[in-house]
């Protein structure tokens, strides 16, 4: 092993939370020493944009959040390399053959794509979660023809439009009753299915995969029949990453567990994005979420005490010129209340004490930043309504 260096600051993971944190960090009066350390062959790169991107292919580092020399004039030491042990007593952590020490240690490591259900089926199937992984599947579509893609999240939709308007002849399955149940009410979702369906996307849905068999090609056997494809893509969520941690005794759950402030159960150690646990048990999984939780943990490891608030971040998809909004919760318990101008425009909103909670919207691009900031600032119905009136009159 090479001597240890030592820096202020550590970050493992370059997505979103950990360059914000790194940003956080470097702006800084006093230049302190950060080390971020990444896996992923290329610069950090705006992951949202990968799977929606496959139709017409991407260079290296297109989609890169800041270019190399960003790193340098910041003091940010970028080393791409896997990080393993971490000892939280001696403050070091390793990559390869290195050695360091930090002051404090921020855990950005995101996630992985979810097992579907043994290593066998795992090792035929491909995944959008990375950009290696996506350029893997851009390497088929030479000769393959039939894509199965499991999964009917948001994910696994976006990825099933890229292929069709790539030619490719594309079947959706899911195991829910409808289409991107974790963010849209069901009608919603069933007008995401009749879309699909018009633009020449087989959906199966409410199913499950049985089981999946190779051979000259794949064979998926469903719970009522059985599909061939050349080529299987899942996309069925993700696993936070958490063995750094579970290996250092950092308390972990499903992710690695953090207190408000986004502080672990080690001294010095903070997590940060799609790998935290937070108190109430979520894990986030989204962009702005990752983004607003590096920060927070990069002001707290920098001292100051700021207390991560649970933010109604929105998820927004375009799905074949259908725009769709969703964020906060729509669930039932809550007042929800439907809105609707015509057959193509469609809003949802659940309010809680008369504040907004939740909105669901379908083709109201334009209102998209009013209902985030409604959804932030928890306004009424009617101060919603009164901002929509003032926009229009623009
Ligand atoms: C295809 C796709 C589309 C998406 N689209 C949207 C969208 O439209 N809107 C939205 O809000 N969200 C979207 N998301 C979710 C969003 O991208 C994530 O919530 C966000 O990227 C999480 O950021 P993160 O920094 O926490 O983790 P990640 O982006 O996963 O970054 C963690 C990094 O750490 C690396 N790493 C892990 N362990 C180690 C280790 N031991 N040593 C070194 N490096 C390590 C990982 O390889 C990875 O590069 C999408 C996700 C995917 C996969």
């Amino acid at each position: 092993m090479t001597k240890t260096k030592g820096y202020d600051y550590i970050i493992v993971g370059a997505g979103i939370a950990g360059m914000s944190a790194a940003e956080t960090i470097a702006s800084q009066p006093g230049r302190p020493t950060i080390l971020l350390i990444n896996n992923e062959p290329r610069l950090p790169y705006k992951r949202t944009k990968i799977n929606k991107n496959i139709e017409k292919g991407f260079t290296t580092n297109e989609f890169a959040l800041k270019n190399q020399d960003w790193f340098a004039e910041n003091n940010i030491d970028l080393l791409q390399h896997h990080s393993t042990g971490l000892n939280t007593k001696e403050k070091t952590i390793h990559a390869g053959d290195q050695s360091f020490t930090y002051h404090k240690l921020l855990l950005a490591t995101g996630s992985r794509p979810r097992s579907i259900g043994c290593d066998a089926w795992d090792n035929m199937v491909l995944n959008v979660r990375t950009a290696s992984q996506v350029e893997a599947i851009l390497q088929t579509m030479q000769e393959a023809h039939h894509y199965f893609i499991i999964g009917g999240g948001a994910e696994g939709i976006e990825t099933a439009e890229q292929l069709v308007k790539a030619g490719k002849q594309v079947t959706l399955v899911d195991r829910n009753k409808y289409l991107m149940h974790n963010f849209l009410p069901i009608d919603m979702g069933e007008r995401v299915k009749n879309t699909l369906s018009k633009n020449g996307i087989l959906v199966i849905n409410p199913t499950e995969i049985k089981a999946i068999r190779g051979g000259q090609s794949l064979c998926i056997d469903l719970s009522d029949e059985t599909i061939t494809a050349d080529v299987i893509i899942s996309c069925i969520g993700h696993t936070p990453n958490i063995e750094l941690a579970q290996n250092a005794s950092i308390k972990t759950n499903r992710g690695i567990i953090v207190d408000q402030w986004l502080q672990t159960s080690a001294p010095d150690v903070f997590a940060a994005g799609d790998a935290a646990e937070h108190p109430e048990g979520k894990v986030t999984g989204l962009w702005h979420a990752a983004e607003y939780q590096g920060k927070i943990a990069a002001l707290n490891m920098m001292g100051q005490s700021t207390i991560c608030e649970r933010r109604p971040y929105r998820f927004k998809t375009e799905i074949f010129g259908d725009f769709y909004f969703a964020g906060g919760i729509i669930e039932s318990g809550k007042e929800i209340i439907e809105q609707t101008n015509n057959a193509n425009i469609k809003r949802y909103i659940a309010r809680t004490n008369n504040q907004i909670t939740g909105i669901a919207s379908c083709n109201e691009t334009r209102y998209a930043q009013l209902f985030q900031q409604a959804l932030m600032e928890r306004w009424t119905l009617e101060e919603l309504e009164s901002a929509i009136k003032k926009l229009e009159c623009e």
